[in-house]
């Protein structure tokens, strides 16, 4: 047996036996969406998104954190939720484009090792972010191949 299929029938026991504490932060598990374009108070815009783990204004205040954290500025990217099984994209928790200044966060879950939620959403956010503030800086060269400092300083990605 699968450990995957292992630790569900733990979680259906856990959940039969004293009502589920594995997954009992119920704001975690919200699903934010939103049809038109928001711009926050940095120029970042969330285009029409659905399927996210965190609200506009808390991708608002991941950017800020970010910015802070690495004693930079610029202005905010594009951020985008979209299927990367659609994009072709595969598995990948996000993706940064510096030519279109977007950030696109994966919606899928299936593919993914680690359930998404809100943690992982801020977690991918911010590493993308210092992507995005590293090349708005003129340090893109830098961020290319992950060695900036600032990359696990700041935005690390999605943690295990
Ligand atoms: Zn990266």
């Amino acid at each position: 047996m699968s450990c995957i299929s292992k630790n569900i029938i733990a979680i259906s026991m856990c959940a039969i036996l004293h009502g589920c504490a594995v997954d009992n932060d119920k704001r975690a598990g919200t699903k934010y969406s939103t049809d038109q374009v928001l711009i926050d108070e940095y120029g970042l815009a969330l285009k029409p998104s659905k399927d996210m783990y965190i609200e506009f204004e808390g991708i608002s205040k991941a950017y800020a954190d970010t910015m802070a954290c690495m004693g930079m500025i610029a202005t905010g990217p594009t951020v985008e939720y979209k299927s990367f099984s659609f994009a072709g994209l595969g598995g990948a928790w996000a993706f940064y484009h510096p030519v279109e200044s977007t950030i696109w966060i994966n919606t899928d879950e299936d593919d993914m090792v680690l359930k998404r939620g809100s943690r992982t959403d801020i977690e991918a956010l911010k590493h993308e972010f210092v992507h995005h503030i590293l090349h708005k800086n003129g340090a893109s060269e830098e961020s290319r191949g992950h060695s900036s400092p600032l990359l696990i300083k700041c935005g690390l990605g999605v943690k295990p």
